[in-house]
């Protein structure tokens, strides 16, 4: 008597079972997704893919569920889809929009490398630029570089040295400039030099200087904020910025220059003194070439823009 109900009670599980099952199937058939895709690869599907491939359906429509309604996969922020493998049917997990957003982000990021520069230039775009008749020859110049470079990376584009007073956008341009470049799948590297080159005299005593030098001599694309805002000492001049330089030149690499002195005041007032007092014009004047050949100087006037 005990052995007929158990048996009656397993075969009545069982068919309770199927019939559950028989019904999430027809649901999961019926899935507008699911449906499409079977028709877009019979040819490719086995006739039996409906059974065989059950389960894989099933993970299919619940996985995409639970992403739907803001809940975790057990790949969190991938998505569920439907994939053709050895004529049955697979669940791949893709990127969601939001993920792939994120990872164009990070990647946007990293491809600008900034030293000592403020955090807030990761806000500046060229789409917010605001021109005005003051700042249009630079922005113009910028776009021209811009274009040039990225038609032809390897060819050497010669760069901007922006000059102009305190707070006139100078450093927002380069920021900007830089990341468009990142946009477009080029790295820059951005430098407030003055900081940079404390760093460099801090990093003798750990022996870093090596370094921390070799990565911008053969960054893609230098920027070098702010050059002349500070004294410079004469080991800083030939050994920091002329090495950096002279590689960047035999390299044909892309260096931008920014600056509260003009090419002129920049050689004559700044290079020329090292803060033992010597005046070296020669140095300054080598120094200077080189800076020219990488740069073509333009001015930058208006207002200062810093919040006073
Ligand atoms: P500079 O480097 O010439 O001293 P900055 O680039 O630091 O000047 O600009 C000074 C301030 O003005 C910054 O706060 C910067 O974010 C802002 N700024 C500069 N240019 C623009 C612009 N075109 N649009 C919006 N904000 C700007
Ligand atoms: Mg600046």
């Amino acid at each position: 008597m005990e052995d007929l109900s158990k048996t009656m009670q397993k075969l009545m599980n069982q068919r309770h079972l199927n019939d559950n099952y028989r019904q999430l199937m027809a649901k999961t058939a019926n899935d507008p997704e699911v449906k499409k895709f079977l028709q877009d690869h019979e040819g490719e599907l086995a006739a039996d893919v409906l059974t065989r491939s059950a389960a894989k359906l099933y993970e299919f429509v619940t996985e995409r569920a639970k992403v739907a309604n803001g809940g975790e996969t057990f790949a969190a922020g991938y998505e569920p889809r439907l994939i053709v493998s050895n004529h049955l049917i697979d669940v791949a997990y893709v990127p969601t929009a939001q993920t792939q957003e994120r990872q164009a982000q990070q990647q946007l990021r990293q491809r600008v490398k900034s030293i000592a520069m403020p955090k807030s230039i990761r806000e500046a775009t060229l789409a917010n630029f605001d021109q005005d008749d003051d700042r249009a020859e630079a922005l113009m110049a910028a776009l021209d570089f811009i274009d040039a470079y990225e038609a032809n990376p390897k060819r050497r584009h010669q760069a901007l040295y922006l000059a102009g007073s305190f707070g006139v956008g100078k450093t927002y341009l380069l920021a900007a400039v830089a990341h468009q470049l990142a946009t477009d799948g080029f790295a820059t590297t951005l430098v407030h030099f003055p900081s940079f080159a404390v760093e460099m005299k801090n990093a003798i005593a750990q022996n870093g200087v090596a370094d921390k030098l070799e990565s911008l001599k053969k960054a893609p694309v230098l920027m070098i904020d702010d050059i002349g805002a500070d004294a410079m000492s004469a080991w800083v001049r030939d050994d920091i910025l002329g090495v950096i330089l002279e590689y960047r030149m035999q390299e044909e690499l892309p260096t931008f220059f920014s600056s509260n002195f003009s090419m002129a005041q920049l050689e004559k007032e700044h290079l020329r003194i090292s803060t033992r007092g010597d005046d070296e014009p020669l140095k300054a004047q080598r120094l200077m070439q080189r800076i020219r050949f990488l740069a073509r100087e333009i001015t930058m006037v208006g207002v200062n823009r810093r919040p006073q």
